[in-house]
């Protein structure tokens, strides 16, 4: 018999090769698959009493014959009459393929490692496909199809004695890798590994006297029986971890693992792992493998694991996610979608379980799951309201609490004048050691947020948490930290500040960042200088550092306030130093100061209750002279005040002793505080 195999087929075998050339390994996989299927099929008709032959052991073949230059699967199925190829490979066959090439022909990435080319890939990597086959079917004979990459086929009589099909592929010049075994071992590895009928390539190998020998015993490449597929009750925590060795070889081993068992409203079965990530949440070279009835569809499960769980190593298998479609199809489709929302419960539960049964290994284990934790609550809302019961906050001296815990904890001693809970946080212990350990002093606690996702949780936390506020330890000086109700303390006026503010301005290194001045009465005993971070322009520099479209807070400078303690005797001799030094210019400028003002604001009475074209120029000329005149005086004495700052050894000691212990303090500004200790000790 011969034939034509259809009027729009002139264009297929071309675009077959050409469209398909960067995946062209799946052929393998779908014509193994084919040889599965007919297996189980006849294993199927067998156990109902359709078929009497033998089909215990069935194995699928896969043999290279190099001289031949073919690569052939063969299988003991239920074959395939003349009839059936017919209809088979010549109709159904071949208008799934061209319908499927039509539907992704704009879209290549589309359909890399999906289902749906079929039978015809072979095409691919072929000058020519035979397919011989004897049915099971009583009275059968043995046929040949044949095919060489044009759209006529032919069908003859052939010699078979066992039933089954072998589909032999000619192997084109241009795909000959694929008659090397190391490259068909390769792809059987990663698409066959766990079918669930035998297939088998080639003979085992074993090393004997030094040397590889070839044994008797057929090279099997799957596991039949993939833990997955198995009852969690029949498991053990050993078959976990094999079975993760099974999937990544060289893998670290992994901390948890959840087993999925779904059957309503899909079918879905599974082992995901977590993986020990550290704090990088680079991308993993391991990932979750998406099979559908334990055949390998691809790796690149995004779109039907939520992105969080992508970090998850394992597998998901699944008949039901529609695997010959686009990505974006996959990611509206709304079984896809309660796929994802399920998964994303099952490992929020399991993680509860965890914590509720051994909280001390999960405490342990917190540092390596925090980011995937974190990230998970950040992306998702619906795992964020789960995790909020296994969610920890872990402090500066290494104890774990809940979030209601940690609440009973700092309660009492860290709410402020205004009822709101501060949370005082570092995020490098020995960076801002000096100021956890003030604040510790205080009798405050303070967590220790370290990892990079710590910025965006806590912001979240303070939307979800409106009454409780996340301070770093180092925003302020301790006493700031959490404002309670005014105490006696020592205030400068305005005035005062903006006096005194030029002398330190003077001293700090405004290549680093903004100063502003501050004074406070912190108490004798307490450091003369503090540098702190506002925590809000903080926060927004560390958001934009993530996302690449905050640019704007993250090209302003960084802005630092340092704070003088008005009550330390080192400050004060600075005060007393000045006074030596400018007493009586300073008294100068204060009168001549305010001269100016006075008469500027009796001028700027007269002018109360008129309309500003009432006001006659020449007053208005006065009052702008006068202005002139006022800031001029005032100019004159900050830069008094702050070349007495620059002369001042004290001064920028100070500034520098703050600087450094904020690790601010670097090269020449170093290289010039350590000469001047020196001086100063001598
Ligand atoms: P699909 O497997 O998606 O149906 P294919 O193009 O891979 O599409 O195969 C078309 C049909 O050819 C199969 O449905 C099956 O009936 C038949 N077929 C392919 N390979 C074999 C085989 N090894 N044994 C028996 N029948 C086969």
């Amino acid at each position: 018999m011969q034939g034509k195999i259809g009027v729009t087929s002139e264009n297929l075998f071309p675009i077959i090769k050409k469209f398909l050339y960067s995946d062209h390994d799946i052929f393998l996989r779908e014509i193994v698959s084919n040889a599965v299927d007919a297996t189980q099929k006849l294993k199927t008709l067998a156990s109902v009493g359709q078929y009497q032959g033998n089909t215990e052991n069935l194995k699928v073949r896969v043999s290279i014959d190099k001289e031949a230059k073919t690569l052939t699967v063969s299988d003991n199925g239920i074959g395939l009459t003349a009839e059936e190829m017919d209809k088979y490979l010549n109709q159904i066959a071949f208008s799934g393929a061209s319908e499927f090439l039509e539907k992704y022909k704009d879209d290549a990435n589309a359909i890399i490692g999906h289902f749906g080319l079929g039978f015809y890939s072979s095409f691919m990597v072929s000058t020519q496909v035979e397919v011989v086959s004897l049915s099971h079917k009583e009275g059968s004979k043995a046929v040949k199809w044949s095919c060489s990459g044009s759209p006529e086929y032919a069908i003859e009589d052939a010699s078979r004695s066992e039933v089954g099909t072998d589909v032999i592929m000619h192997i084109s010049e241009e795909s000959k890798e694929f008659l090397e075994d190391a490259r068909i071992q390769t792809l059987l590895d990663k698409y066959c590994k766990f079918l669930p009928i035998e297939i088998s390539f080639g003979k085992k190998k074993e090393w004997k006297d030094g040397q590889e020998v070839t044994t008797e015993e057929d090279n099997i490449v799957n596991d039949t029986h993939p833990a997955w597929t198995k009852k969690p009750s029949d498991l053990k925590e050993e078959d976990y971890s094999k079975f993760y060795r099974q999937l990544y070889p060289m893998g670290e081993d992994p901390m948890f693992n959840i087993h999925l068992n779904v059957d309503y409203p899909f079918n879905l079965t599974g082992i995901l792992y977590f993986p020990r990530l550290k704090n990088n949440v680079e991308i993993q070279k391991n990932k979750i493998q998406l099979y559908c009835n334990q055949v390998f569809v691809t790796d690149h499960v995004d779109g039907i694991v939520p992105e969080f769980l992508t970090l998850l190593h394992g597998v998901i298998d699944s008949p039901d996610i529609p695997l010959n479609v686009s990505r974006s199809y996959l990611q509206s489709d709304s079984n896809v979608k309660k796929i994802s929302s399920h998964i994303t419960k099952k490992v929020a539960d399991r993680l509860h379980e965890i914590f509720k049964s051994q909280r001390e290994d999960f405490e342990a284990k917190w540092d390596d799951l925090k980011i995937f934790i974190e990230y998970g609550m950040l992306s998702e809302e619906k795992f964020y309201e789960r995790a909020m019961k296994f969610f920890l906050l872990k402090n500066t001296d290494g104890k774990a609490f809940t979030w209601e815990e940690y609440e009973n904890l700092v309660k009492e001693n860290q709410t402020d004048k205004d009822n709101k809970m501060v949370y005082l946080y570092a995020t490098d212990m020995t960076e801002q050691y000096a100021f956890i350990d003030a604040a510790k002093a205080k009798g405050y606690d303070v967590l220790l947020m370290d990892d990079m996702l710590a910025t965006p949780i806590l912001n979240q936390l303070e939307q979800k948490f409106p009454e409780k506020r996340f301070v770093r330890v180092d925003s302020n000086v301790a006493d700031k930290l959490i404002e309670k109700e005014n105490e006696n303390k020592q205030e400068l006026s305005v005035d005062e500040k903006t006096v005194l503010s030029p002398i330190f301005e003077a001293v700090t290194p405004s290549e680093q960042g903004n100063f502003m001045i501050d004074f406070e009465d912190l108490g004798e005993t307490s450091q003369p200088m503090v540098i702190t971070q506002n925590e809000f322009m903080r926060r927004m520099k560390d958001m934009s550092a993530m996302q690449p479209g905050m640019n704007f807070y993250g090209d302003m400078p960084d802005s630092y306030n340092l704070v003088v303690n008005i009550a330390h005797p080192l400050v004060k001799q600075i005060f007393e130093q000045k006074d030596g030094a400018l007493g009586e210019e300073l008294n100068q400028f204060a009168s001549q100061i305010q001269t100016k003002k006075s008469e500027i604001e009796a001028l700027n009475k007269l002018k109360e209750g008129k309309k500003e074209e009432e006001v006659p120029q020449e007053e208005k000329d006065k009052l702008n002279n006068l202005n002139g005149e006022l800031s001029k005086i005032e100019g004159d004495r900050r830069e008094k005040l702050q070349s007495f700052g620059k002369s001042s050894d004290l001064a920028q000691q100070l500034v520098d002793l703050a600087l450094l212990a904020n690790n601010m303090l670097k090269g020449k500004a170093l290289n010039d505080f350590v000469q001047r200790s020196v001086q100063l000790i001598k």
